[in-house]
This record gives C-alpha cells, structure tokens and sequence, in this order.
C-alpha cells in the first residue's frame, strides 16, 4: 500500500474480534493470566496496551522503521530517547530546536552527566567541527523554528555515522508525509504527535520511530522503565487523527503556499520566511530531501507595535502557542515559544519583535488573506 492507504488502513485498523473498522480503546492497566508458563501478549499497560500497540505498528510502518513507540506527550518522547545515553556522552544539537528540547538539554540532562553542545546544524563544517570522541548523537529538526531554516539530512547522517554516533531528527514540522527521514540514514525520528499528526488540537502525544533492533531495545527500555506512556484513548485519538494526515496537509501547503506569496506582495510585510518559496535560503536543499515544503511559516512586519496590533486585531486566525492543527495559528515567539531565551541570544539568531510565526490551518484562503488584510491595514494606521 502508498501512504494515503496507509493511512486509512493502518495496523489494527480492523478489530479481529467484532471487525469493528475502528481500533477498540482498550482501557485496561492489567490482563488476565491464565496459563503461567505461557505469559499472554499483553500483561501490564505500562508494558504493552493494544490500542497503543496500534499506533506504535502505525508510526512504525509509515516511517518504514523497525519499531514504534508512543509517549505522553513530544517532550516525554524526545526526553525518553535522549535518556538512552549515559553520563559523559556528547551531543550535539541544533541550536534552533524547540524550546522544550532546549530547556531538557541545557538544565536536566547536564545534573545526569551529559555534555551538550550547541551548533547552527545548517553549516555542517559547524557540525564536524563539534565532535569529540565521546560524540553519541546529533540531534536536529528541519525546517527550524521560528524561520523555517533547513538542514541537510545527508549530510548530519554521514557525519553522524562516520563517527559511530547516532542521527536523531525531530520530524514534527513535516510529519512522516513529507520526509521519512529513516530511509534517508537517520536512526531515530521523533515527533509531537500533538501536531501534524493528530492534526485537531485536542491531544498531547509523543512518537518515535527506530530504525533498528538494538536500538528498539534501548528506546523499550527507557519507555517501560521511566513509563512516560500515551494512555489508550489519547492513543486513539491520534489514530484517528492521522487518517486524514494527508488531506489536511495537501490543503493547508496549499494554503500556505498561497498565503507565502500573497504575504510577500505586502508593503507592510519586511520578510517572510516559508520553504516553498524560491526566495527562501533552504529551498531547493528542502525540496530535495523532502516531498513538500510544510504549513509552517514566518514574516516580519515593521516592528514590534505593528506585530502586537496585528495579533490584536486578528478576527479569525488564533492567537496560541503550538501548530499542526486544522485552524490557522499565529503565535508570537518573543513571548511564546522563545520567551525564556535571553534576549541577546534571541538578537543574534533573528526572533525579534518584529516576528510573527503561522501554522496554517484548513479555512478558506479567501477568508485567510481577508483577516491578514485588515490586521495588517490597521496595524500601520493604529499602534494598538
Ligand atoms: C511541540 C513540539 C515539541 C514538544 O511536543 P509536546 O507534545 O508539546 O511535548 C517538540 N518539538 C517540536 C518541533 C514541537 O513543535
């Protein structure tokens, strides 16, 4: 089957029991042990729980990974898998990962032993330049966030590997639709399901897909012995979520395609920072390692006052925190996803105040571009 089928037809797609054509919650923390010497598939939920075994075989075949594994939440994925390594192992990391994953990186990790460094991943003599001997993995995202910078997946692989150490790609922004990273040489994809792939903003989830047997045997390890595990209707819901994964995703690359160049035709509009434009820094490298340039983008507008009065004046788009759904988002990194970054340090790599970020949703582009419009008109005319 192709992705779309996919999809739709996923691993416990069909009950075996009643062929209901919808994975059964199995809200259950034990099972019954009848014969001792013969111990049943499932036996504790921490352990094992069918309706997340479904998504686990899920994100496992899509990724074309050896094994799958679902978390709590994209943090507890990302944290779980860092917590294969030990202390005095060197990370590398891309400077413009999540904030999360800044934040676990830079105050937890270190009290455990680990040594990490960060370095702009899109300059790979940067990347070569940083390992060590104790180097055991680069950790990355493509694009970045908030301005959508890419990174060659080829090349972290190569130097992940000549150096025995492991490549570890967040894939939220593109979701295993448009890149599967794990055929291109990456050993562990994570994702917050909590985006793209559950697509409805209404669950917090965590995903992450191996490419091989040993290192299935460390992720099992670390996901039943810290037990940060998605419960089983959460598990459902990204189920049901990803059935239309790729539909949401044509319409709203669609959309943001659209909204992309409308934005740069804007005299109010200084900057705007999206893959699928042939004026962005990483377009033809994304569109080489990818099969489309994703929902997410950013612009700048004059200035701070004009940023505030766009958000305030914004009728339809939300104004939060986080992406991935079917309704237009447009959040402000300076006080969401990068407040706790110093301000100097928030200078040097461009998110000032000036910058606006959109996870494009699923409305009308019409209605889109008419509520962009008037944000915009009132902010040059009213600091509100
Ligand atoms: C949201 C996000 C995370 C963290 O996921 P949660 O589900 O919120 O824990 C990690 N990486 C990226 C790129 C994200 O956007």
């Amino acid at each position: 089957m192709r992705f779309s089928s996919l999809l739709v037809h996923h691993p416990g797609a069909v009950d075996p029991v009643t062929g209901a054509l919808s994975a059964p919650i199995y809200q259950a923390s034990t099972f019954q042990q009848d014969d001792l010497e013969n111990p049943p598939r499932f036996d504790y939920a921490r352990s094992g729980n069918p309706t997340r075994q479904a998504l686990e075989d899920t994100i496992a075949v899509l990724e074309g990974g050896c094994r799958g594994f679902a978390f709590s939440s994209g943090m507890a994925a990302i944290s779980s898998v860092l917590a294969i390594f030990s202390a005095g192992d060197h990370l590398i990391v891309c400077e413009d990962s999540y904030g999360g994953t800044y934040r676990a990186t830079s105050t937890i990790f270190p009290r455990f032993g680990f040594d990490v460094t960060y370095v702009d991943t899109t300059d790979l003599d940067a990347v070569r330049r940083a390992v060590r001997p104790t180097t055991k993995a680069i950790y990355f995202e493509t694009p970045s966030n908030p301005l959508l910078k890419v990174t060659d997946i080829h090349g972290i692989v190569a130097i992940a590997h000549e150096h025995g150490a492991v490549a570890i790609l967040d894939d939220t922004f593109l979701s295993p639709y448009l890149v599967r990273p794990l055929g291109m040489g990456v050993d562990i994809v994570v994702h917050s399901a909590t985006k793209f792939i559950a697509g409805h903003t209404d669950v917090v989830a965590g995903l992450a897909c191996v490419a091989d047997e040993g290192l299935a045997d460390r992720v099992y390890a670390i996901q039943n012995g810290f037990g940060a595990v998605l419960g089983p209707h959460d598990a459902w819901l990204v189920l049901r979520g990803l059935k239309t994964l790729k539909v949401r995703l044509d319409y709203q690359q669609r959309n943001a395609t659209a909204l992309a160049r409308w934005l740069e035709a804007r005299p109010e509009v200084r900057a705007v920072y999206y893959p699928g434009l042939a004026t962005h820094v990483g377009h033809d490298l994304h569109a080489s390692q990818s099969d489309g340039p994703g929902a997410v983008l950013s612009f700048r507008v004059t200035d701070g006052i004009a940023a505030r009065a766009f958000l305030a004046r914004l009728k339809m788009a939300n104004v939060a925190v986080s992406l991935g759904g079917v309704e237009t988002i447009v959040s402000y990194p300076v006080t969401m996803s990068h407040a706790a970054m110093p301000e100097p340090e928030r200078a040097r790599r461009g998110i000032t105040d000036d910058l606006l970020r959109v996870s494009v949703g699923n409305e009308d582009l019409d209605d889109l571009e008419e509520d962009f419009a008037q944000a915009l008109v009132a902010s040059s005319t009213c600091p509100c």
